[in-house]
């Protein structure tokens, strides 16, 4: 069914009951060309890629849950493309170029809003290393600029501008980036997807692979054997765990991340802000809710929840630099699973067992990049080869010294 303006006034007047499930709920069957474990974000958008851009259908999507349960579904919702890395940011500027030409692809509306990110500077070194991103952004055709203290006044005079000890001394202005309603790109992905043939396939857990002479013959699962040339493991922040059935030890570690949202405001932040003397990021949804986040809970978990110590320490770096925040009540909180790599960046490759790929290491920034590596990882299944803007997501880069420390902080996942 395609959605349109006029499908929606006709369904209004004849009382919506044309209205079909957006995907269907398939029986698993014995054998398929393509089995993508995990049906988050990257998980769907692989599926939906293989069947559009290479018309491989006879794909499944295998979700232990709901599709939408995982980190998809509780992101603070930002996109961007502002990396500093050759490594990092073709591929980012490849997202968000698909981010701007989503809805009409898939026709669902999943609110993509660029409305603008503004990281802060509060010291001179910070806006040489700002001004150094903004030049590294241009050059690979992103969008930056470059503001200084009353450039930020004009656009949020409410900011904490002269605390002493965090003196707002400008911001990286990045205007294309911004939010998008997280769950939709799921929902959006996966009717895209099934449309074109895909089997979603929920409440059916990935327990084992079947492994013979080094090549992966399918998945072992809650509903029995399931046959595939090729299985693409995509299940973020339980990689290490899935691949250890196939007797792989991954570079990354899995960490709690945690979310926020408070009561309805009415209009105050119309863009991001992220907050640059701490770790502190925020929008505000269309509900009216503030949305923002912080630092890890710095200890390895697989556990979707978080813990107080970090409430404090996020809310804290929030009242340091929007101070009327102190009036607004907390509604509620929630934690994700972050597969966080030796340095931050994120893999998309084959392993060493013939037939058996992998995605993952996408750390607390990887909704933005959903589509990037929906669109990479179909390009390496269906043709073998790595995509041009993801060559240096491979797996032996710690091996051959090839890293990605977009940070600079060393082999410590909960840093980067
Ligand atoms: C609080 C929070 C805030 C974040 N904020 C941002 C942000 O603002 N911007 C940004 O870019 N990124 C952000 N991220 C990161 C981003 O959400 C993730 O990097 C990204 O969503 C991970 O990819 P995914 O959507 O495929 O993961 P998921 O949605 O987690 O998908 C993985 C799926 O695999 C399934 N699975 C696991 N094990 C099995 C198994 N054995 N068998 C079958 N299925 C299995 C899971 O149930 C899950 O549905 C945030 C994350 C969190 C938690």
């Amino acid at each position: 069914m395609r959605y349109s303006g006029l499908k929606v006034i006709k369904e209004a007047l004849t009382g919506h009951k044309g209205w079909r499930p957006a995907w269907r709920d398939p029986e698993p069957k014995k054998q398929y060309d393509v089995i993508i474990i995990g049906g988050g974000g990257h998980g769907l958008a692989t599926a939906y890629y293989l069947a559009k851009v290479h018309k491989i259908t006879n794909v499944a999507v295998i979700e232990k849950g709901y599709i939408g349960g995982g980190n998809v579904g509780r992101n603070t919702t930002i996109i961007r493309s502002n990396y500093l890395l050759d490594g990092n940011e073709p591929f980012y500027e490849l997202s968000l170029k698909l981010w701007e030409g989503l809805e009409q692809d898939f026709n669902y509306n999943a609110m993509v809003s660029q409305r603008g990110i503004l990281n802060l500077v509060h010291t001179d070194a910070q806006r040489d290393a700002a001004r150094r991103r903004g030049n590294a952004m241009i050059l690979n055709g992103s969008d930056a600029e470059l503001l200084d203290t009353n450039g930020v006044r004009a656009m949020y005079p409410f900011l904490n501008f002269d605390n002493a000890r965090f003196p707002i001394k400008g911001g990286l202005l990045h205007r294309r980036g911004g939010t998008v309603r997280h769950d939709a790109v799921a929902w959006g992905y996966a009717r895209g997807a099934d449309m074109r043939g895909v089997d979603i396939i929920q409440n059916c857990e990935v327990t084992g692979f079947k492994i013979e002479n080094g090549k992966c013959l399918g998945v072992e699962t809650s509903k029995g054997f399931i046959g595939a040339k090729k299985v693409a493991s995509c299940v973020a922040g339980s990689s290490s765990r899935v691949m250890a059935q196939a007797g792989m030890r991954l570079p990354l570690e899995s960490h709690v991340l945690q979310a926020f949202v408070s009561e309805g405001l009415k209009p105050l932040i119309d863009g991001v802000i992220t907050f640059g003397a701490g770790h502190f990021y925020c929008s505000q949804s269309d509900k009216g809710g503030l949305v923002f986040g912080g630092d890890l809970d710095m200890y390895n978990s697989y556990a979707q929840r978080g813990n107080l110590p970090v409430v404090e320490d996020v809310i804290e770096s929030g009242m340091a630099l929007i101070p009327a925040l102190g009036r607004v009540r907390m509604l509620r909180s929630w934690g994700g699973v972050m597969d966080m790599s030796m340095d931050g960046s994120p893999f998309i490759d084959k392993t060493h067992i013939d037939g058996l790929y992998f995605n993952g290491g996408w750390c607390y920034g990887g909704f933005k990049a959903t589509p990037a590596s929906g669109w990479c990882y179909a390009h390496l299944l269906a043709t073998g080869n790595p995509h041009e803007v993801a060559t240096a997501y491979r797996l032996d880069r710690f091996r051959t010294g090839r890293m990605i420390d977009e940070k600079g902080v060393g082999p410590n996942p909960n840093l980067h």
